[in-house]
């Protein structure tokens, strides 16, 4: 079966890795290069713990795959994507909260003191009242994932076009035939559309996406300087990655199709990530950047079956979390593509149609 998929952030590599391995035959057509947009700017945390439930259901089954996955990056392209297992979560907080003790009992989380943190993590402000311990949130480069799955999907035989913008979808008769890019027209039996936040420019009625804007802002330091992701108020967290950068997060904006660093966001960024972690101040700054998110309507992602064109399939509005869901998006996506099977574990848990 012929398979065009639209997009080669790090969904639409996901999609084309699960159905090149099932034998479909796969063009990629990306406008610009791959890991090119949100999924290169990502800060590659792969933390299911703040995703609501049901979606929490795919990020615990998604994280099984990076293992050997990342592996298999590392080993085939040569791009490490700096896969980390073992790295934990700790969450900061410099207000007491008396019933917090409760619900973390019933999360499974551990509630620690600020000289069990201290112990943890000796860099923490020493004024914050307490901080929260989580199970492992794996971490890797997001960049590196991304671009080595684009390389992998060219050994399994897919045909990856850089800088080739699809303009338009041809539809026969309510059903997808192919798309017109510039001058060029392809043709397939299944066309999926992963253009992440600019889905809604290309396929109709997906035009509830829009762009989130998130920023971040990169230290190095010696590897292993801080040795779990630590999270602090107001969106914050700083994501240590195995050469000793940290990643440095974020905002979530409407700023349209801008993708720029803007000096608010980065003073607000280095202001709370300081109070956290206060010696970070030392480190050199090492570079910035801002990426969109694709955000959907109930910030739900959007995978499926067009409702109403044939042959046509969406998979973006991941938000947050398409580093995480990567995987089991395309895992899910490619057997519904090819043989029809619905995904079990995507509709069992709610029914995404796309809007
Ligand atoms: C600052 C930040 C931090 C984040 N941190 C995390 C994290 O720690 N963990 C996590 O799981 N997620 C994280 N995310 C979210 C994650 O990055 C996104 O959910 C994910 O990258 C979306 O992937 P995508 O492939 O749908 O979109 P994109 O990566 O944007 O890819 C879409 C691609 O489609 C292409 N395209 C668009 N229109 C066309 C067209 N007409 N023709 C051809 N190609 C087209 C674009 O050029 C683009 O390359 C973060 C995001 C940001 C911005």
């Amino acid at each position: 079966m012929d398979v065009l998929v639209l997009g080669g952030g790090v969904i639409g590599c996901a999609v084309a890795y699960y159905l090149a391995q099932a034998g479909a035959t796969v063009t990629l057509l990306e406008r610009d290069t791959c890991a090119r947009h949100a999924s290169g700017a990502a800060a590659g945390i792969l933390d299911p713990f703040h995703i609501e439930r049901p979606v929490r259901n795919w990020a615990e089954a998604s994280l099984n795959l990076f293992g050997p996955v990342c592996a298999q990056i590392k080993e085939v392209t040569g791009i490490d994507p700096l896969y980390d297992p073992n790295i934990r979560k700790i969450s900061v907080s410099y207000e007491s909260s008396p019933k917090l003790s409760h619900e973390l009992l019933e999360e499974g989380l551990e509630k620690l003191s600020l000289q069990e943190a201290l112990a943890l993590v000796p860099q923490l402000n020493p004024d914050i009242d307490h901080a929260v311990l989580y199970p492992p949130v794996p971490c890797l480069d997001a960049k590196r994932y991304t671009q080595g799955l684009a390389k992998l999907i060219t050994s399994l035989g897919v045909q990856v076009l850089e800088n080739t913008q699809v303009d338009q979808l041809l539809i026969q008769q309510e059903r997808v035939v192919g798309v017109q890019a510039g001058d060029q027209t392809f043709y397939a039996d299944q066309v999926v559309d992963c253009t992440g936040s600019w889905a809604g420019t290309l396929t109709p009625l997906a035009t509830s996406i829009r762009p989130a804007r998130g920023q971040i802002i990169v230290i190095q330091t010696p590897p292993s300087w801080l040795s779990q992701v630590v999270y602090a108020p107001g969106d914050t967290y700083l994501g240590p990655k195995l050469d000793g950068r940290i990643l440095l997060g974020s905002t979530v904006e409407d700023a349209g199709y801008d993708e720029s660093v803007t000096v608010e966001g980065a003073l607000g960024i280095l202001a709370r990530a300081t109070k956290a972690v206060p010696a970070i101040s030392q480190f050199p700054l090492l570079a910035y950047w801002g990426g969109l998110r694709p955000r959907s309507r109930d910030d739900f992602p959007v995978i499926g079956p067009h409702p109403t064109l044939k042959n046509l399939w969406i998979a973006t509005g991941h938000f947050r979390n398409g580093v995480i869901l990567s995987l089991i998006t395309g895992q899910e996506l490619a057997p519904w593509i090819l043989q029809n099977i619905p995904s079990s574990l995507l509709l069992k848990d709610t029914v995404r149609s796309v809007p």
